[in-house]
């Protein structure tokens, strides 16, 4: 058996590999590594694949939340809502644009904002809400779309990991998380469900002002070189990584149902567990798989990551601490709520190895060991 990763990349270059390395070739030989063709096509490709009208490329899935706030016209003072139970970089730049987060707590199941906190956390100051579609499962994204429109609120999808999930609308339409909102954010970091070989990110809308807005901010601020309308920013896809996206972009629907078929084997390995909580798949979602997340008692958790460690098996905590309990968020003011899901989450999940060349013989050999610890 091959030694077990938390996330396993080489396997899935293999399989590609004569058609990255002549694309990565391709790129250096034209010699245009800023801006060049292959960022434009792997636009347009992205904008097909996800159904939405523009894809605009940045440097990383941090950019892409900032440059959204920006190309809002979000201003100093302005609050948005978003979740506690994140990756840092979701809050981080809202806090970055001197914008005020105002942190709800999370759903004990899907992981996703609490939306009778959401409701209760709208002020005057609200511009945004700010749902992360957390571990591969889209935000209820009609109730979102709902209160925004109620109060008049710009909708910032954080999809970083959840690219390629489909949200089912409860008329049975579907749509690309990521695409329903006013703006989307994704990642291509590498280990993300659509991964670079550095660091990548995206916008996406279908409002062709705000699209255009968006452009000119990654740019500089400009739209003609050299005549800067506003502040903005340097945060370009370079060519090779949207040369290395082309080519796998059309794998991504069977990278993510190689995801899931991992989930449910993990699932039927792992039923009847007492005191372990497998993943809950929603119904108004399609689930990718971004992280194969586990709940297990407060007492156990530490242990048995350290358990698994003796076998070889890699097991990470997402996320640890809660946003409201950072070090560098205890300055921004509390809108009185309580965390409670939170903060119990932060010290009951674990996250077992995931990615796309995970085989059966090492998912039953990491489920007959977490069968051993509950003995
Ligand atoms: C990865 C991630 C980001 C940031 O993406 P980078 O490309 O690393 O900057 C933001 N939000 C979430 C939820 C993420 O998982």
């Amino acid at each position: 058996m091959n030694l077990i990763k938390m996330v396993d990349l080489a396997g899935q270059y293999q399989a590609i590999k004569p058609a990255i390395d002549q694309a990565i070739a391709e790129v250096i030989e034209s010699t245009a590594f800023i801006n060049g063709p292959a960022v434009a096509n792997f636009a347009k490709q992205l904008e097909d694949y996800l159904g939405v009208k523009h894809v605009i490329p940045c440097a990383n899935g941090t950019d892409a939340l900032q440059v959204a706030m920006m190309g809002l016209h979000l201003q100093p003072g302005d609050e948005v809502i978003t979740t506690t139970f994140t990756f840092i970089a979701t809050v981080e730049t809202i806090a970055l644009l001197g914008l005020t987060p105002v942190l709800v707590d999370v759903y004990p199941d899907t992981y996703n904002l609490n939306m009778e906190q959401v409701r209760g956390s709208i002020t005057e100051k609200t511009k945004a809400i700010l749902p992360v579609h957390l571990f591969g499962q889209c935000s209820n994204m009609q109730e979102i779309m709902d209160l925004a429109h109620e109060h008049n609120l710009y909708v910032i999808e954080d999809a970083c990991q959840a690219i390629g999930a489909d949200y089912i609308f409860p008329d049975g339409t579907q749509a690309k998380a990521g695409t329903i909102g006013t703006v989307g954010c994704t990642s291509f970091f590498p280990s993300k469900n659509l991964g670079c070989y550095g660091d990548g990110g995206a916008l996406f809308t279908n409002d062709d002002a705000i699209a255009e807005n968006l452009r000119s901010i990654v740019n500089h601020g400009m739209k003609i070189r050299y005549y800067h309308d506003q502040i903005g920013v340097n945060s370009r896809l370079d060519s090779i990584q949207a040369a290395v996206l082309s080519v796998k972009l059309p794998h991504l629907d069977a990278y993510n149902a190689s995801r899931l078929k991992a989930a449910l084997l993990y699932n039927a390995l792992l039923d009847g567990i007492p005191g372990l909580e497998t993943p809950v798949i929603a119904t108004d979602s399609t689930h990718v798989f971004h992280q194969y997340t586990l709940k297990v008692p407060v007492e156990k958790r530490d242990a048995l990551q350290k358990f698994l460690a003796t076998k070889d098996i890699p097991a990470m905590i997402y996320y640890p601490v809660p946003i409201h309990q950072q070090k560098a968020f205890q300055t921004i003011k509390s809108n009185n709520q309580f965390y409670p899901v939170a903060e119990n989450l932060a010290k009951r999940v674990i996250s077992l190895p995931m990615h796309t060349e995970l085989s059966e013989e090492q998912q039953i050999y990491i489920a007959q060991a977490i069968r051993e610890f509950f003995g």
